[in-house]
């Protein structure tokens, strides 16, 4: 069976060009001690913006790891793929997540049944959880409850994981679930029961993606209660030990963290947890390199900042239609944005400092970072214009790509005692 290594994370790469430098930072890493296996992921709804295909993934990522001579797996990730999208991504990916977010809250025929077997003759279900965590405790109608809010989801999984092992066939691909992109995260209780179902549905998921507590806005940091990420995170990697050993799942079953990029506050707590619990994790990031390339190229002055301002321009001038598609992970107050007007005379310094993740720069901007963010479809229609200046630039560019990767990224989640 092809197994995801204990420690995984998740890049994207939206134009196709930062495959080796983001490999880099892997390779860094590597060095330091610490391997991590590097996931190439990209959604359908990137595919769409962009229009690109899957294979160029493949593409990418096996032209990176041949010139670099990566030895240890690495991984292309269908990502949010469902029924209806997933057939073009068959070859190109070795590693699925089935998004059935969408079947969350749909009430179940067998919900009932289910929780009946789960409960037995006692009618409840006490889990006893290990690092000295309070047990888990459920009566017959919570695990109703969960059942008629998750198990059509997880049904709906069965049927996308059926269809990719009908096409690759059995132990050839990794599996993940997800159900992150909903209004309401779910409880500790909640997972074990949807791990559970899961079991029943025969899925051999390696890494399930809930819905965490608080804001997961894109490229910026976590907002909410950090201390009661970490009481939540700690609890869901107790319950995947758990439950992966009680329904018979794959042994290192880990938790997906579906970041939306840059989550750096709450990533002490995941390393924490990680450790505690001699636990994996895979960590999801995608457009940190996007924003990366545009500061890069600020950061150059010349034709470089001139091209990122003219994009900030032109994003600006359809700043609804940019957004449309984001608007439940960005929190962008409008009138923090600077206008094109004001940076038409800025510098290379300050433009670059307003999008860089940087929170010690008074510089640093949260609210044009995520606008920059969700900006990419003006690079994707200035087409060779945009792709023309990545390659010239491709070394300060790729340099930045891996130290942002490697220094704001992997090292707080897998390396630092800090
Ligand atoms: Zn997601």
């Amino acid at each position: 069976m092809l197994i995801i290594p204990k420690f995984s994370f998740g890049v994207g790469d939206r134009f196709g060009r930062q495959g080796s430098a983001q490999l880099r930072a892997f390779e860094k890493i590597h060095a330091a001690g610490i391997d991590v296996a590097p996931v190439w992921n990209k959604s359908n709804r990137e595919h769409v913006f962009i229009g690109t295909k899957p294979d160029s993934v493949r593409t990418e990522a096996d032209a990176a790891v041949r010139a670099a001579g990566w030895k240890t797996p690495y991984f292309v990730d269908a990502d949010h793929i469902g029924l209806k999208t997933v057939e073009d991504y068959i070859t190109a990916s070795d590693f699925f997540t089935l998004d059935v977010a969408d079947f969350v809250g749909k009430p179940d025929a067998d919900a009932k049944t289910f929780a009946d077997r789960q409960a037995g003759p006692s009618g409840k279900v006490r889990v006893d959880l290990p690092g000295g965590l309070p047990p888990l405790e459920a009566g017959k109608s919570d695990i109703e409850a969960a059942a008629d809010k998750f198990l059509g989801a997880v049904k709906e999984a069965g049927r996308i994981y059926r269809f990719i092992e009908k096409a690759k066939g059995a132990g050839n691909f990794v599996t993940e679930v997800s159900m992150d992109e909903t209004d309401v995260a779910q409880s500790p209780t909640e997972l074990y029961f949807i791990l559970a179902m899961i079991a029943e549905e025969g899925i051999p998921a390696q890494t399930i993606a809930p819905k965490f507590t608080g804001r997961f806005n894109k490229g910026v940091d976590y907002v909410g209660d950090v201390a009661g990420f970490d009481r939540e995170f700690e609890s869901d990697v107790a319950v995947a030990i758990v439950a992966a050993k009680t329904f018979g799942l794959p042994t290192g079953l880990k938790l997906s963290v579906h970041s939306g990029s840059d989550k750096f506050s709450i990533y002490p707590g995941i390393r924490k947890a990680c450790r505690k619990f001699d636990a994996g994790v895979h960590v999801k990031t995608a457009g940190t390199t996007w924003v990366e390339e545009i500061a890069a190229l600020a950061s150059v002055g010349g034709e470089g900042l001139a091209l990122a301002k003219e994009i900030y321009g032109e994003a600006s001038a359809h700043i609804d239609e940019m957004t449309a598609a984001y608007a439940a992970v960005i929190d962008i107050d409008r009138g923090k944005l600077p206008t094109p007007a004001e940076i038409a005379d800025w510098s290379a310094e300050r433009l670059c400092a307003t999008f860089r993740h940087d929170p010690r720069n008074p510089e640093y901007n949260p609210n044009a970072r995520q606008f920059i963010h969700v900006a990419f479809k003006v690079a994707a229609k200035l087409g060779r214009r945009y792709l023309d200046l990545l390659d010239k630039f491709a070394k300060p560019v790729g340099e930045a790509v891996t130290e942002n990767i490697y220094q704001r990224h992997l090292v707080p989640l897998f390396k630092s005692d800090a």
